[in-house]
C-alpha cells in the first residue's frame, strides 16, 4: 500500500480489493453480528448503530489463548495502544472519508498477547495492511 491516511475514492479503489474480491478470499472473515455488538459497546454507541457494516479481518488465532481475533481486538488495540478515541474510530468505520492505515500488530482483547505478524482489515471506508491479493 503506497498511500497512508486520507485518500481519494480513486486511490482507495486502486489500493484496496473490492468487497466482492474480499468476500471470496478465504484469508479474510466477515465481522459477525455479535462482534459488531461488542464494538458498539467499545465505541459507546447504541446497539444496532453498526448493523449491516461489512468489515473483514484476516483469519487470526491468538497465540496466547487460542481465541479467534477480529474487529473487537482491532478496536481495543486502537484505543489502548494507539490512543485513538472511540469517536475517531466510529468515524473511521462510518464516516464518508476513505482512509488507509499502516499494518498493525493487534493485541488480543482477552489475554493481551500482541500478534507478532501484521493483521489486515478491510471495510468500505477504512483498510489497513499490505493487502496483496
Ligand atoms: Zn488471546
Amino acid at each position: 500500500m503506497s498511500v497512508i491516511g486520507k485518500t481519494t475514492s480513486a486511490e482507495f479503489a486502486r489500493e484496496v480489493p473490492t468487497m466482492s474480491d474480499v468476500r471470496k478470499n478465504p484469508s479474510f472473515r466477515r465481522t459477525s453480528d455479535s462482534e459488531l455488538r461488542e464494538v458498539e459497546a467499545q465505541l459507546n454507541v447504541s446497539t444496532g448503530v453498526l448493523n449491516g457494516l461489512e468489515f473483514y479481518t484476516t483469519n487470526e488465532i491468538c497465540t496466547g489463548c487460542g481465541r479467534k481475533k477480529g474487529l473487537p481486538d482491532v478496536i481495543d488495540t486502537a484505543i489502548n495502544d494507539a490512543n485513538h478515541s472511540p469517536a475517531e474510530l466510529l468515524y473511521a468505520l462510518l464516516g464518508n472519508e476513505k482512509n488507509l492505515g499502516r499494518p498493525q500488530h493487534i493485541r488480543c482483547k482477552a489475554c493481551g498477547t500482541l500478534s507478532s505478524g501484521y493483521s489486515e482489515y478491510i471495510g468500505s471506508n477504512y483498510a489497513c495492511g499490505t493487502i496483496e491479493f
